[in-house]
C-alpha cells in the first residue's frame, strides 16, 4: 500500500501543526508522497500566507506599502523554522523572492512561493527530499494542464519519500503558473493518479464531510463513505472541502480519496470511492446542501410540447449574454430556466422582454430570491416513497415548494423554495431522513 498525503494550509500553519503533520507521517510508513500548502490561518488569528502574497504583490504594483507585508510573510516562516529548530537557510530563499518582486516578477511566481518555502521546511523537518512542482506539473501555452507531459514527468522524476509543493506547475519555458485558489488539492490528485497510489489522503481541519452545514444543523452526522458523484453534487451546491477539479484525476484512476483531520488523526474521516459495495447502509440520503439567491424564469405556452425550437430560442437569450444556466426543469406546457440572481441583476426586465418576443409565450412568471436545496444519495432514484416523505416533511413545516428538478439518471432531488425558507427546508429534510 502506498499513499499520497496532502496537507492543507491549516495543517501547516505554525510549528505545532508541523509537529502534528510529522507525527502523522512518521506513524504511517505507507505515506510516500507529501503535498504541502502554504501556511493558513492559525485559530483564525492571522492571515493565510497566500492571501498576504497576493496583497503584497498588488500593493507593490500599485505603489502601496508592500515591504511590511513581505516582512510579515518572512516572519511567519522564520518563526516556524526557529521553533522547530531547523538548520535551513531561509534568509537566502526569502531574499531571492524579495529581489524578484523588486524586479517585477510575474504574479503567479510570487504567490506560489508560500507553497515552495513551506514544502522546503517540511521536507527538512521530516527528512524527505524536496521536489519542485515546476519540474513535474506542466501547463500548455493556453494555461491548460498538459496532462500527458505531467504524467510522463511524474513517472520519470518522482521517487518515494518526497515533499512536493502544491498549487503550481510551469509552462514549457519554465515560467510558473498556479492553479485556481485551493489548487494544492489538484496537485495531490494528479500525483496520486500518475503514480497510481492506493489512497489519496487529503488532510485538513475537519473530520470529513458532514451531512449538512453545521451552521444550520446542530452537530450534523459525518459521512463515512460516499461516491465521487455524490461528492460532486454536494460540492456543486455549496459543500466545500475539496477543490472541484481535484476529483477528476483520481476518479479516472479509481483511487479513493480520504478526507482526514490533522487535529484528530485517530478518526477515519470520509472515504470517497467510485462505488459503495455495501448497500446495507440504511440511510437513503448521503448529504444535503444548497445555495440561496437564484432567479427562475418560468415560461408557459399552450401545446409547447409539440412545437420545435421554443426552448432553444429561450436558452439563446441567456447564451447571448454568457449567463450560466443552472437547471431547466420542464413540464408539458412550460419549462423554467434557473440562473444565479447575481447573473441577471438589473437586467431581468430586458431578459423578460426578449423571452416574450422570441418564445411568443402565453405567460412568463419570474421568481426572484429562490434557494435551491439538493438532497443527494445514491439510492434516491430507486425509491419513489422518498418523494412522499420529502414533500410531506416540507408540508408539515408549511414550506411551499416552487421548483422540483431531477434528471432521470440523477442521484439527487433539487427543490426550489423561497430564500427565507432555506434553513427550515434543510432542517425539515434532515429531520425526516437522518434524525
Ligand atoms: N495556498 C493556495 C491557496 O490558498 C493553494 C492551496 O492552499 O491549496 O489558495
Amino acid at each position: 500500500m502506498i499513499k499520497v498525503a496532502k496537507f492543507g494550509g491549516t495543517s501547516l500553519s505554525n510549528d505545532k501543526q508541523f509537529t502534528k503533520v510529522r507525527d502523522i507521517i512518521k506513524n504511517d510508513n505507507t505515506i510516500k508522497y507529501v503535498v504541502a500548502s502554504a501556511p493558513g490561518t492559525t485559530d483564525g488569528l492571522n492571515s493565510k500566507i497566500t492571501d498576504l502574497l497576493y496583497l503584497c504583490y498588488r500593493n507593490k504594483k500599485n505603489n502601496n506599502n508592500y515591504k511590511e507585508i513581505f516582512y510579515e510573510i518572512s516572519e511567519r516562516f522564520n518563526k516556524i523554522v526557529e521553533k522547530l529548530n531547523l538548520d535551513i537557510n531561509l534568509k537566502l530563499e526569502l531574499k531571492n523572492i524579495y529581489n524578484s518582486l523588486e524586479e517585477n516578477c510575474e504574479e503567479d511566481y510570487f504567490v506560489s512561493r508560500g507553497e515552495y518555502i513551506n514544502s522546503k521546511i517540511l521536507a527538512e523537518y521530516i527528512g524527505f527530499d524536496f521536489i519542485d512542482a515546476k519540474n513535474i506539473i506542466f501547463f500548455d501555452d493556453d494555461g491548460f494542464l498538459n496532462v500527458e507531459k505531467t504524467n510522463m514527468e511524474i513517472s520519470k522524476i518522482l521517487k518515494e519519500n518526497v515533499v512536493i509543493p502544491g498549487f503550481y506547475g510551469s509552462y514549457d519555458d519554465g515560467r510558473i503558473k498556479t492553479f485556481s485558489r485551493g489548487g494544492s488539492d489538484i496537485t495531490g490528485s494528479l500525483i496520486s493518479s500518475a503514480v497510481g497510489v492506493d489512497i489519496y489522503e487529503n488532510w485538513t481541519d475537519v473530520s470529513g464531510l458532514l451531512m449538512a452545514d453545521p451552521r444550520i444543523i446542530n452537530n450534523p452526522k459525518k459521512i463515512d463513505v460516499m461516491t465521487y458523484r455524490e461528492l460532486r453534487e454536494l460540492a456543486y451546491m455549496g459543500a466545500t472541502v475539496l477543490h472541484d477539479e481535484a476529483v477528476f484525476p483520481v476518479r479516472e484512476a479509481n483511487i479513493p480519496i480520504n478526507i482526514r483531520n490533522t487535529n484528530q488523526p485517530q478518526g477515519c474521516g470520509t472515504l470517497i470511492v467510485e462505488k459503495v459495495e455495501d448497500e446495507e447502509v440504511e440511510r437513503i440520503i448521503t448529504g444535503i446542501s444548497g445555495k440561496k439567491n437564484y432567479t427562475v424564469f418560468c415560461i408557459n405556452k399552450a401545446n409547447m410540447a409539440s412545437q420545435v425550437g421554443i426552448m432553444k430560442s429561450a436558452l439563446d437569450v441567456f447564451y447571448k449574454r454568457k449567463i450560466v444556466i443552472e437547471h431547466v426543469p420542464t413540464g408539458i406546457d412550460s419549462f423554467s430556466v434557473i440562473v444565479a440572481s447575481s447573473a441577471v441583476a438589473n437586467i431581468i426586465d430586458k431578459i423578460l422582454n426578449e423571452l416574450k418576443s422570441t418564445c411568443k409565450a402565453d405567460k412568463i412568471i419570474v421568481y426572484t430570491d429562490i434557494a435551491l436545496v439538493t438532497s443527494v444519495g445514491r439510492n434516491i432514484r430507486n425509491k419513489s416513497s422518498i418523494f412522499k416523505r420529502l414533500f410531506s416533511a416540507l408540508e408539515k413545516e408549511n414550506i411551499d415548494v416552487k421548483i422540483i428538478a431531477q434528471g432521470l439518471s440523477e442521484i439527487n432531488v433539487i427543490i426550489g423554495v423561497d430564500n427565507r425558507n432555506f434553513e427550515s427546508t434543510i432542517k425539515a429534510i434532515y429531520d425526516e431522513f437522518v434524525n
